[in-house]
């Protein structure tokens, strides 16, 4: 149990980003149980130096190399004895690494999956944010975590929901189905045809979470909730046809687990990612996460509603490369990120993006996923075709 004599030491993966600063707000909460062992980012040096400065972290690292000088020469400014370091490798060796027990993997897309596979190998407890790394590798994951005993809490608001309302004793006895909720996104209850000129602006607008770009970006396509039905098949066990997703415009119930004797449970709260992370980090325990308590009375109604395909067939186009499994999912994960990042920078129109992700999966032969080299090559190899895809397209 962590306490003031043995605090859990935490490698925060991707500290710059959204869930990186729920992470630190929650640990800054509660000195005598958290230590900070590492943080990292990709490249932007001001943001992670102002970490270190108020975590005093023991090691802070930049994945992208040309960053490492700024960031060396910040530290020596601030008079912090924090070690720079840079690059994918120290990611790895972080995740790795004995001097922390609890890896937080808050990076974004398949660029996580390296460290995240590798805090799994440790035996880590792991807070797992990076769902793109459970798309693309999920069974390698699952496998790495089972054997060397690492625990793996789920992050994802559904997921920890879920994992929050499965059987107490690890097992699946007696679930149906799991029922994932989704806002809907900015554009939910909108037309296909309308949604042709949507601007990066308008998809990043979400109504009930702020979160980064491309997270963003996946909710008002749907792809998000189909990469979660991927995540929740990988965390929970359970296949395609045993994993429903209903619109819940609200975003107080986080998801439900059905029983086959007619129970439901369900867990609630505020929109705030603090609470999934004060979870994980302090499990078996519960602490304070800084969310506000849950005012029902002024919520007053839950919305449900299915998700309209037609629109959103990013949903379908997930389900699809769950059902056809292999290397099906890395290649959609892939296309995705592509045509996002096509699409955050003004390139491909917002109805470009499943075109891309169902255009590469058709090029694509899939492949059983024999290991993580296999998965990563079509990883690497979806990407390709997407951007080859993208300049057919006249896109460049
Ligand atoms: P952000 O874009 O806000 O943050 C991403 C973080 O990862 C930053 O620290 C960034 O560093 C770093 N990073 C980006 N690219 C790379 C790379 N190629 N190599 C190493 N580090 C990199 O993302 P979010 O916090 O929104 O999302 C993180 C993950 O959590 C995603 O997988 C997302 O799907 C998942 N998630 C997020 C939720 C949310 O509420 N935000 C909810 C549920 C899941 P830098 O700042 O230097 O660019
Ligand atoms: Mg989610």
């Amino acid at each position: 149990m962590a306490g003031p004599l043995n605090p859990r030491r935490i490698a925060l993966l991707g500290a710059t980003g959204s869930i990186g600063s729920s992470a630190l707000d929650v640990i800054a909460r509660h000195p005598d149980r958290f230590a900070m062992h590492a943080v990292s980012a990709r490249s932007r040096v001001p943001e992670l130096l102002a970490i270190c400065d108020r975590f005093r972290p023991d090691v802070a690292i930049v994945s992208d190399e040309s960053s490492y000088a700024s960031l060396r020469d910040g530290l020596k400014d601030l008079g912090l004895p924090t070690e720079a370091r840079s690059g994918a490798g120290a990611l790895d060796e972080i995740a790795a690494s004995d001097d922390n027990d609890t890896v937080i993997a808050a990076i974004v897309g398949a660029a996580g999956v390296a460290s995240t596979v590798a805090a799994a190998r440790a035996g880590k407890r792991l807070l797992l944010a990076n769902k793109e790394s459970v798309v693309l590798a999920g069974a390698v994951l699952m496998r790495a975590a089972s054997a060397n005993n690492a625990r793996i809490m789920p992050v994802d608001s559904e997921h920890n929901a879920i994992y929050q309302c499965m059987p107490g004793d690890g097992s699946r006895e007696g679930v149906r189905r799991l029922l994932l909720t989704a806002s809907g996104g900015p554009f939910r209850g909108r037309s296909r045809a309308s949604l042709a000129n949507v601007t990066a602006e308008e998809a990043c607008a979400h109504p009930n979470w702020v979160m980064g770009r491309k997270i963003s970006v996946d909710s008002a396509t749907l792809l998000n909730k189909g990469l979660e039905v991927i995540e929740a098949h990988h965390l929970f066990g359970l296949p395609a046809d045993r994993i429903e997703v209903v619109v819940h415009p609200q975003s107080v119930i986080h998801s439900l687990v059905d029983y086959v004797d007619g129970s439901v449970l369900a867990q609630l709260g505020n929109p705030d990612m603090r609470t999934a992370l004060a979870y994980g980090l302090a499990w078996p325990e519960r602490i304070d996460s800084g969310v506000a308590p849950l005012d029902l009375a002024a919520l007053a109604r839950f919305d449900f509603e299915p998700p309209d395909l037609q629109a959103f067939p990013g949903l379908g186009l997930a389900f699809d490369a769950l059902r056809a499994g292999g290397t099906a999912p890395a290649i959609l994960n892939a296309a995705n990120e592509v045509a996002v990042a096509a699409f955050l920078e003004g390139r491909l129109p917002f109805l470009g993006i499943p075109d891309l992700i169902e255009a590469t999966l058709a090029a694509q032969a899939i492949e059983p996923a024999a290991d993580l080299g296999v998965l990563l090559a079509s990883d690497r190899e979806a990407r390709r075709r997407a951007g080859e895809l993208l300049r057919k397209m006249g896109i460049q």
